[in-house]
């Protein structure tokens, strides 16, 4: 759908700053030069440069990169899932987990959230010891909900998989930038856990979504296994540039997360003012309920130009098993008549919330 104002996927909505576009176009332009040829199969260069972004001592070898950590998903379901082997996660989650899963015929166990969509160290490793699955995502923040885990529940999750099953444990940092302290990652617990694996992905804080660039850091071995499933010259010599030149302009990239974070904020404290129920967000963006009939409020914002999402669509999984629990055609299959907003720019949250008051008022 073409509208003035889309928040409807999580995207990063600001452009790439003009200095770092330049820098990009020259390291395209050169590496047209050498286009007759392969790229770099290793793409050794790029690997450094993401290690050097995450820091925390970590060396090429622990990095891996492909086209988007949705394809990075799939490497790891390639290596480690398969027919006979099991992948848990905690719902509602990302909505393209079961879907990569179920590519590599890996049976798929959705195991509940508490209550506002929490998780506690207790519960899973109540899940892990009663499932004892061979792959665990655990999205932090989760989407669609926005909500955060402390680092407690990693390494409780990390220890009921060693003792459980000998399973991998994938911690989804999509959105880690957006966190309240950014120094809060499971990066920091790679070192002794070598069956850790953290996803990250360029396509929300670094405003990158196009480029298709997302990245794992994990223990050397792990890394080796996911070569043996990518094909040869997965990552194309223009991503590979595109992305050590936007690496190479790191701060400058993430200028705008602040913004986003402070938009984020202003939608919750807004939301609350119109009687809505935000849920707590680490995210950029924001679920919220207390609509009686979100799928009208939905429509009723598009009319007005502003797209966001209705999170029943969000999760294709859970409505399929809702659809075939009842054996009929339901509509409007939300998360308890909730919707998700992204934050964009400042005019655009302005946008959305006035949007969202006339909606309300009538
Ligand atoms: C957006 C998103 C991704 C990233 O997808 P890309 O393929 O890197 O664009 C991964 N995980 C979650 C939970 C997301 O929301």
């Amino acid at each position: 759908l073409e509208v003035p104002v889309s928040l409807n996927v999580n995207e990063n909505t600001h452009r790439v700053p003009l200095e770092v576009a330049e820098d990009i176009i020259e390291r395209l332009a050169k590496s047209l030069m050498s286009i007759n040829r392969y790229p770099d199969r290793e793409f050794m260069p790029l690997r450094e440069a993401l290690a050097n972004y995450l820091g925390a001592g970590l060396k090429p070898e622990n990095i891996w990169a492909a086209n988007g950590s949705n394809e990075v998903l799939q490497h790891i379901f390639q290596a480690f899932g398969g027919p006979g082997r099991k992948f848990l996660s905690f719902t509602p989650t990302y909505s393209m987990y079961p879907i990569i899963a179920s590519g590599t015929q890996t049976e798929y166990v959705a195991v509940s959230r508490a209550d506002r969509f929490e998780l506690t160290p207790e519960l899973i490793r109540a899940a892990i010891f009663e499932h004892k699955p061979n792959i665990v995502i655990l999205c932090n923040p989760n989407n669609p909900t926005g909500t955060p885990i402390g680092l407690d529940c990693i390494e409780a999750a990390y220890d009921a998989l060693t003792e459980a099953s000998g399973g991998i444990l994938v911690v989804d940092e999509a959105y880690q930038e957006f966190g309240a302290d950014q120094s809060v990652t499971a990066v920091s617990l790679l070192p002794g856990r070598e069956r850790l694996l953290v996803s990250r992905t360029m396509s929300k804080a670094f405003a990158f979504a196009g480029a298709r660039v997302g990245y794992l850091a994990a223990d050397p071995a792990v890394i080796d296994a996911l070569r043996l499933v990518r094909l040869p010259y997965h990552l194309s010599a223009f991503t590979q540039a595109a992305a050590e030149g936007a690496l190479a302009h790191a701060t400058v990239m993430l200028s705008t997360v602040d913004d986003i974070r402070a938009q984020r904020d202003r939608i919750v404290t807004e939301l609350k003012l119109m009687g809505l129920d935000p849920y707590r967000s680490d995210a950029n963006f924001v679920l919220f309920g207390g609509l009686s009939d979100p799928a009208k409020v939905w429509q009723q914002l598009l009319e007005r130009g502003v797209l966001i999402r209705n999170v029943g669509l969000d999760d294709p999984a859970k409505v399929w098993q809702q659809l075939l629990d009842r054996g009929v055609l339901i509509r409007n299959v939300g998360l308890d008549g909730t919707l998700r907003v992204s934050a964009g720019t400042e005019a655009e949250t302005s946008a959305f919330l006035q949007a969202l008051r006339e909606v309300l008022a009538n």
